[in-house]
């Protein structure tokens, strides 16, 4: 795949990685507890006392531009994660992302750390071994010790890759919520549940066909311990597909506490269809389901104080200086806006209020995660981020 960044998309992603740092700064003392420690490079005085045993990546899905987050107008949708999360983390002002800008694709490349190449609306696996089964294979866990909770069925293949040294045997369960949900309300599946039950957003016509799925109906109410009606029921209080992966994750993580959990939002995505207002709430619901995610994480024994969150967009959306920009709308062309994003990680051994402001790339988070839970992402082309070792 040719590289689709140019010096004149550089030049770019480096102003909107400035123009973050000073409203980051602006931040200081009028919100934040604790004044940020802002940091060009890494170089540390002190080594962290202490490293994640876990670790939890949340994709902040759909992704959104910075005028509806990072600027003074745009804060209050973010209240959460400007005020509460980002000063007990480090956060990253400038992630550039070369790859294909598709969500399952793209969200396949994060767990790979290999930029993956694939048609993005195919019912294909990564073709490069994914985080989780490095994970399992060098550390021996089992099947349960990893999930990945995913919006659409198109995401059904990203627990494992086809590579011939690891695979299906070494991947993650993947959860559909949806997908079940569907099954559980049979025929009715008009009115009120649509909200729960479309698929994306891009395409809403979309429906992918679901092949090897590993669970029926009645296994997956079993590994939630829970009935499918009382699931059913419990669905229908929630008012998106995100809290309903934000509930099948919480049952996880009480039932399995899986050391590496992957969780995928995408309300935001919401966008496609046209309308702001919506976009904006899809925006807050992720702002707040980052921090309830980060709460459980402190009030669950077996994650508190043990367990690395990551929060990283999986990429963004175009600008509307571009030639064909839409507004919030898509992300269709490829430019440096859509492709400038950043990540928030907190937990044990990471440095809080610390804003560093070097260029990254996405495929750097699964090094990271090999080098803190130890095992070795040997084929992701990502380097680990020393930041937060
Ligand atoms: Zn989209």
């Amino acid at each position: 795949m040719a590289d689709p960044w140019t010096v004149n998309a550089g030049e770019i992603s480096a102003a909107v990685s400035r123009s973050r740092r000073e409203f980051l700064r602006s931040l200081t003392g009028a919100a934040c507890y604790q004044p940020f420690l802002s940091v060009s490079a890494p170089q540390f005085a002190s080594a962290p006392k202490s490293r994640a045993q876990r670790a939890i990546v949340v994709t902040f899905g759909g992704g959104c531009r910075d005028e509806e987050i990072l600027t003074p107008h745009g804060q209050q949708n973010v209240p959460y994660l400007l005020r509460e999360l980002l000063p007990q983390g480090t956060f990253f002002t400038h992630v550039e992302n070369r790859g294909i800008l598709g969500h399952y694709v793209a969200t396949a490349s994060l767990t790979t750390g290999v930029y993956e190449t694939f048609d993005n609306f195919a019912a294909v696996p990564p073709q490069s071994p994914t985080v989780f089964e490095y994970f399992r294979k060098d550390l021996k866990r089992p099947l349960h010790d990893t999930w990945v909770v995913a919006p659409s069925n198109g995401f059904n293949r990203i627990g494992s890759s086809d590579h011939r040294a690891f695979g299906p045997g070494y991947g993650a369960q993947v959860v559909l919520p949806k997908r079940f949900l569907k099954q559980a309300l049979a025929s009715n599946t008009t009115g009120d549940y649509a909200r729960l039950l479309q698929d994306n957003y891009e395409t809403p016509l979309f429906s992918p066909q679901v092949e090897g799925g590993r669970f029926s109906l009645d296994e997956f109410t079993e590994l939630l311990n829970l009935s499918a009606k009382d699931f059913v029921t419990q669905a229908l209080t929630l008012s998106s597909a995100d809290e309903l992966s934000f509930f099948v994750a919480k049952r996880l993580m009480r039932r399995y506490a899986p050391r590496l959990l992957w969780i995928t939002l995408h309300d935001m995505d919401v966008a496609h269809a046209g309308c702001f207002s919506l976009y904006i709430e899809g925006i807050q619901r992720t702002d707040r389901l980052c921090r309830e995610i980060w709460r459980t994480i402190q009030s669950e024994p077996e994650y508190a104080g043990k367990t690395a969150l990551f929060i990283l967009p999986d990429f963004g959306r175009d600008s509307d200086g571009s030639i064909g920009g839409n507004g919030f709308q898509h992300h269709r062309t490829g430019d440096a806006l859509s492709r400038t994003t950043w990540m928030l990680a907190l937990g044990p051994g990471i440095h809080q209020n610390r804003v560093v402001d070097r260029p990254i790339a996405p495929l750097d988070v699964v090094p990271t995660l090999g080098a803190m839970l130890g095992f070795d992402a040997r084929m992701a082309r990502g380097k680990p981020l020393n930041e937060l070792l």
